[in-house]
């Protein structure tokens, strides 16, 4: 959970996950979408899914692993979390490394090539660090103090050398370019994507969802219906023929969002229908906080959620529907993508490329 995220932000999904799943037959007995839906807002959702997985595996053998091999073979763990829970759990002689450790290693051992091309050379340091018989006594406390050294002495900007443990066996120290390691190479601009999504809503106040695909980004998580995401701009006729019923699409905002690897933005477009009969399922919009959704769905939910073309239409058996919103809202003429851009509003403006 603690993925590129802080402590304070983790602890309520924390304390909301265990209490919902306390344990790992819980976990493995429940519904996927349930461990989404409370793992939802998190991001990373490819960790909701293995470590479902990896209860499942767990349970079907009657519990963990007590070896670094078994425990590497579960879903989703990998070299660092089996170090870490071989260490911590069953007092394997074992270094995680994680970013932490990594930054401690390269600064102790004065490692100076850029990273990732580094990362061998520190496990293997950090390796050797593992074997001074004092940490091979106690993995477990030799784990999470190198941990704590990393987090609150050996900082990333300002290394407190001068209350270090190592302070003399440090190598990175003594050649006065501890601050500087480990050394990165220069961060490639993100590429852009761009996409259309949808918020249709019928008469009864429900929106239409569905499902992404299990594997890939997002993987089982819900969302708007709309396009795929690319990188040439989408004009209106061609976002429109993704659309899930042929209607009156309005402009409904603009939502940027960063992944890891590409930044998207995303401009959504509102329509309502009476009965809306399209792929996917509904929901009331006073239920969407309790679904699967991820952080870019849930800023799509709050910006589409809040435009006067989002409103459902009139009750079913209530007349005609409304006339129109007035035209300067409405698709009148003129590229609603285009209009959307246009508008004021207090999203940084699109980038063009
Ligand atoms: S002496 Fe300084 S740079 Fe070296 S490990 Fe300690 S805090 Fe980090």
């Amino acid at each position: 959970m603690l993925q590129q995220t802080t402590v304070a932000a983790v602890i309520p999904y924390y304390e909301r996950f265990v209490t919902r799943f306390p344990n790992t037959n819980a976990l493995a007995a429940a519904p996927l979408d349930d461990v989404l839906a409370a793992w939802a807002g998190l991001g990373y959702y490819a960790r909701a899914r293995n470590l479902h997985a990896c209860a499942q595996a767990v349970a079907a053998a009657g519990g963990f692993p007590r070896d670094l091999d078994g425990l590497r073979a579960l879903p989703g763990v990998g070299e660092y979390t089996a170090a870490a829970i071989g260490a911590i759990a069953f007092g394997i002689s074992a270094v995680p490394v994680d970013g932490n450790v990594e930054r401690v290693v390269a600064r102790l051992f004065a490692i100076g090539a850029p990273m990732p091309a580094a990362k061998p050379a520190i496990r293997e340091a950090a390796a050797s660090l593992g074997a001074d018989p004092q940490a091979r006594a106690r993995p477990s406390d030799f784990a999470q103090a190198l941990f704590d050294l990393g987090a609150t002495v050996c900082t990333p900007a300002a290394p407190a050398c001068g209350i270090c443990p190592w302070l003399t066996g440090c190598a990175g120290r003594r050649a006065g370019i501890a601050a500087d390691l480990p050394r990165k190479v220069a961060k490639q601009p993100r590429p852009v994507r761009l996409g259309v999504h949808f918020w249709l809503c019928d008469a009864d106040g429900q929106v239409l969802l569905r499902r992404r695909p299990r594997h890939g980004l997002l993987g089982g998580m819900v969302e708007l219906p709309g396009t795929p995401w690319r990188a040439e701009p989408w004009s209106a006729a061609e976002a429109v023929s993704h659309a899930p019923m042929a209607l009156e699409w309005r402009p409904a905002g603009q939502v940027r969002h960063g992944f890891t690897h590409f930044e998207l933005v995303i401009d959504l477009l509102a329509a309502r229908a009476r009965v809306v009969e399209a792929e996917g399922f509904l929901r009331p919009v006073e239920a969407l906080a309790g679904e699967a959704l991820s952080s870019l769905m849930r800023k799509c939910v709050s910006m589409a959620s809040a435009y006067p073309s989002s409103r459902p239409p009139p009750a079913r058996g209530g007349g005609e529907e409304r006339s129109p919103l007035p035209l300067r809202e409405g698709v009148g003429g003129g590229d609603p993508l285009d209009r959307a851009r246009a508008r004021p509003h207090h999203l940084p403006a699109r980038r063009r490329h």
